[in-house]
């Protein structure tokens, strides 16, 4: 046999017991060679029962007959009798003795065990105890063999590992892999943290690291191997985001889009209405970093309804002013396609040339949109992420607005940098990220660390405050007969309901859907009103379409699925009802309620579903968002180890340690920075487009 070397990059099947069968189940769990075995770490630990002498079991057992151990005891001892019970079910029968009792041990169709088990033999059994006739007893016991065996290797009486596992391969099998693999593994982890560093943070050497997840004395042990982890997650993406920023400031130009006095005029002309106070000074922060001839990484945040297209609008402009392109990407095509409406009226007159970019647009439309945005022809190009698709090129991309970025992170904003311009390869655009999501401090430092932020706090005036009841399922006819006669005096309706149609196998057919729910309407309570569908499945036509009957009051409501959730703006709806609302998520109904009260009327906002509890009510209309953006949504690998809320100090430390470390070695050329950049590439390489580090 070739006894060839292991590697962490060796393939599992060279690990003992794993064949080419189970090296399928090991695929399956994203494991593919010996390191990732490795790095295959317990989700959580089990800590077995502490060995215990006899008299101590027997202590655990009550005195009845037939009173059992609460769970699994431990107990050592030496074989005093055995002997096999023929018969239908054959019993081997034993009883094992301390120095401070004697147990009963009983094993059903076992009969191999009299091969192992001897008078004499010692062991150390595991299992339930229980009293039988005034005897204790264990009936099939865990039996492991002492005889000349090292004490501490028998002993279950540790932290066991518990690993993601699925239903064919256990994690009893998992660990028994990873024993097999550390003795050859660890030597060959190399750490790629500098020593200074270590020492600094008294960080455990990461081979050790790993060899303390999978084999913790303690849970000392484990918390410290633990941080050491989580230390290096943290500090990677930091080090990343940092020598990230540090490029994009020293080395990206970015076209200089000044603002002068009669630009400023032009454009607040062309917008519909006055700026409040908090849009006119996030506007001047815009127009400040748009002069600069370095690329603006700006992150705007104001709540559902605080008008931040309008500052967005502003921004474009002032692109368009000085024959730059802009680009705007939204969550959804129905945003998409709103925006397109709106900035189109906006823009009556002008000489702004605006094109639609989504995924559903027919092969020829796509292509006219894309060849005209590379070859300039179009101003503003307004779409999806199908604006992100490799093939779509600008001729001079000055300015990119992100709406809701909560749907896109990091990397999305690292593809659009790539195609501002073919000519100009050094120049990026200027970057404005929009959200109604408050961004939690932590994760703002962590994933947008590379973002100047700018805030909307006021909303705008005319807003009417919007009231929020919750009902029960019960009640929802007579909700929409309530709903009924506003309709016919001209108010206008969401309502939202979980699914598009029951008929659908992947709907859950309890659940009221579009077709359904509104053919019931149809029928029932709304009778005689104008009532639209809208949803995900609908043709960009077809929405459009239904949208502007809606804007219109061609249609008295609009029965639709949460495709209206981000960013929808008709101010003349004053009711929002949402079905099965105890579905939806607070940020999600937050994000729902604020398409009413836009107007001159005030908003309301029926909330059908089980009850909720007051807390979750309340929850609601003090702190708006109750749920906050999740590092899963940032669009960057996540997190094997590191948690944000419990690793902050931890990442306060690895942020001033990447800050210190990019001062000292921006380009990471040091040799002892070596491993550690060979590593930020492959982890990040292509998330953050650190092509110009590498
Ligand atoms: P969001 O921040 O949620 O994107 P929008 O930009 O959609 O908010 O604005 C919400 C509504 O407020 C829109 O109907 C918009 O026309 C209106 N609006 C925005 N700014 C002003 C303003 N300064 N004065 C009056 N209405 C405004
Ligand atoms: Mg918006």
């Amino acid at each position: 046999m070739i006894d060839t070397p292991l590697k962490l990059s060796s393939d599992i099947s060279l690990v003992a017991g794993i064949g080419p069968r189970s090296k399928l189940l090991y695929q399956r769990l994203g494991i593919h060679t010996v390191g990732d075995l490795l790095k295959h770490l317990p989700m959580r630990y089990e800590r077995h029962l502490d060995e215990g002498s006899i008299a101590q079991a027997d202590a655990m057992v009550g005195a009845e007959d037939g009173s059992k151990s609460a769970g699994v005891i431990a107990v050592r001892g030496e074989i005093a009798t055995l002997r096999v019970q023929p018969g239908p079910r054959p019993r081997v029968e034993a009883t094992l003795e301390d120095e401070t009792g004697r147990v009963r041990l009983v094993w059903f169709n076992a009969p191999w065990l009299k091969q192992k088990i001897h008078a004499g033999s010692t062991g150390l059994v595991q299992g339930e105890v229980k009293r039988f006739r005034g005897y204790l007893e264990m009936v099939n016991p865990k039996w492991t063999p002492l005889d000349g065996a090292p004490e501490r290797d028998a002993l279950d009486a540790r932290l066991r590992p518990i690993y993601p596992a699925t239903e064919d391969l256990a994690s009893g099998r998992i660990e028994k892999s990873i024993v097999a693999v550390l003795p050859g593994a660890i030597p060959l982890v190399q750490d790629p943290m500098p020593e200074s560093l270590r020492a600094l943070r008294a960080l455990a050497p990461l081979g050790e690291s790993y060899r303390r997840m999978h084999q913790p004395v303690d849970e000392d042990d484990m918390r410290g191997a633990r941080r050491r982890l989580a230390y290096d997650e943290l500090f990677l993406l930091q080090l990343g985001v940092m020598l990230k920023r540090w490029h994009l400031r020293r080395s990206a130009v970015a076209k200089e889009l000044p603002l002068r006095a009669a630009i400023d005029e032009r454009i607040r002309r062309r917008l519909p209405f006055q700026l409040t106070s908090d849009q006119d000074r996030v506007c001047a922060e815009i127009a400040k970093d748009l002069a600069a001839g370095q690329p603006m990484n700006r992150l705007l945040q104001g709540d559902v309804g605080s008008g931040k297209t309008a500052v967005a609008a502003y921004a474009m402009l002032l692109a368009a002013a000085h024959g730059a392109q802009a680009a705007l990407l939204a969550p959804t095509e129905i945003l998409a396609e709103q925006h397109v409406a709106s900035l189109s009226r906006m823009l009556e007159g002008s000489g702004v040339r605006i094109g639609l970019l989504t995924g559903t647009l027919k092969a020829k439309e796509r292509a006219r949109v894309v060849a005209a945005a590379a070859a300039g022809e179009l101003d503003w190009v307004i779409g999806t992420h199908a604006l992100l698709a490799e093939g779509v090129h600008f001729h001079d991309l000055a300015l990119v607005v992100i709406d809701e970025q909560h749907r896109f992170g990091v990397a999305q904003r690292a593809v659009l940098r790539e195609k501002s311009s073919r000519e100009h390869v050094a120049r990026a655009p200027h970057v404005l990220v929009m959200t109604a999501t408050p961004i939690p401090r932590t994760l703002a430092l962590t994933v947008f660390g590379d973002l100047d932020v700018s805030t909307i706090k006021m909303a705008p005036p005319g807003r009417s405050p919007v009231t929020t009841r919750w009902v029960t399922p019960q009640t929802s006819t007579e909700i929409y007969r309530w709903l009924d006669p506003q309709l016919a005096a001209g108010d206008r309706a969401f309502i939202v309901v979980p699914a598009i149609d029951s008929q659908n196998p992947d709907s859950d057919s309890a659940l009221a859907d579009v077709t359904t729910h509104l053919a019931w309407l149809q029928a029932g309570p709304l009778h005689g009103r104008r009532l639209g569908a809208m949803h995900g499945r609908l043709s960009a036509e077809e929405r459009v379409h239904v949208m502007e009957r809606f804007r219109s009051g061609a249609l008295d409501a609009i029965v639709a699925t949460t495709v209206i959730e981000v960013g929808v703006d008709v101010p003349e709806a004053t009711v929002i009802v949402i079905e099965h609302a105890e579905r939806f998520g607070l940020a999600q109904l937050h994000q729902l309620r604020g398409r009413v009260g836009r107007g001159a009327k005030p908003g309301t906002c029926i909330l059908i579903g089980e009850p909720a509890t007051d807390e979750a009510l309340k929850r609601l209309e003090i702190r708006g968002p109750g749920e906050l953006v999740g590092a899963r949504q940032s669009g960057l690998p996540p997190f094997r180890v590191a948690d944000l809320v419990r690793d902050l100090d931890l990442l306060r430390d690895a942020r001033r340690d990447a800050a210190d470390l990019v001062q000292q070695d921006p380009l990471l050329e040091k040799p002892e920075h070596a491993l550690l950049k060979r590593k930020l590439l492959h982890s990040y390489g292509e998330a953050l487009g650190l092509a110009d580090v590498g």
